[in-house]
């Protein structure tokens, strides 16, 4: 299925599962390697992650620690820019290596909160893994943007985690809005 239709949209296929899979294995693998040995605490932001999450995880072959937070802002299909409050983060970051696992950083305005709850615990190291970025979106410094799965125009996109006013989630593969 290539053409799909949500609320009052028109959504056209942008990354089909098995592209997405691959990638995810390769982010994987990296992982492994570099946190080989260190037992790295993921922190997926909910709900936009949980299924990058879900399959990330799965390719993660050493000693790790999961948990999720959330935060919202966004409403429609435009950053508000207001970020809400983070909900849930771990209190035992401290000498922690912390990955932050993203659906999509589109302004950055969202990380950027996320990252400056996460360092007032003073972990040892903090990466953010997103499987989506808007490079030409991106309105704030994110240093520690380390793994991206893939880079997109900006462009709204849905599935495979990501909503459209709630709908869409359950998508197994990404699509993006019709102009
Ligand atoms: P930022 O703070 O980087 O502008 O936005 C981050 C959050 O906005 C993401 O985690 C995601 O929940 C939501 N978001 C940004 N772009 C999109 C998009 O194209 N589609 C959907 N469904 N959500 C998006
Ligand atoms: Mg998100
Ligand atoms: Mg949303």
């Amino acid at each position: 299925m290539h053409k799909i239709h949500i609320a009052d949209k028109e959504f056209e296929i942008l990354l089909d599962n098995d592209n997405i899979s691959k990638r995810i294995r390769l982010i994987g693998i990296q992982m492994n390697v570099d946190y080989e040995s260190r037992c790295p605490v993921f922190i997926g932001v909910l709900n936009g992650s949980f299924l990058f999450m879900a399959d990330l995880i799965r390719e993660i072959e050493i000693p790790c620690e999961i948990g999720f937070i959330r935060v919202s802002s966004y409403e429609g299909t435009e950053s508000s820019g207001a970020i809400k409050q983070a909900f849930g983060l771990p209190e035992n970051l401290h000498n922690r290596d912390v990955i932050i696992v993203e659906d999509i950083v589109d302004t950055g305005f969202t990380l950027t909160h996320i990252l400056k709850e996460v360092q007032k615990q003073q972990p040892a190291s903090v990466k953010v893994c997103t499987l989506l970025f808007k490079p030409t979106a991106l309105k704030a410094e994110i240093e520690e943007l380390e793994y991206v799965g893939f880079e997109i125009g900006n462009e709204f996109v849905v599935g495979y985690g990501l909503d459209y006013d709630g709908l869409g989630r359950n998508l197994k593969d990404i699509y993006r809005a019709k102009m």
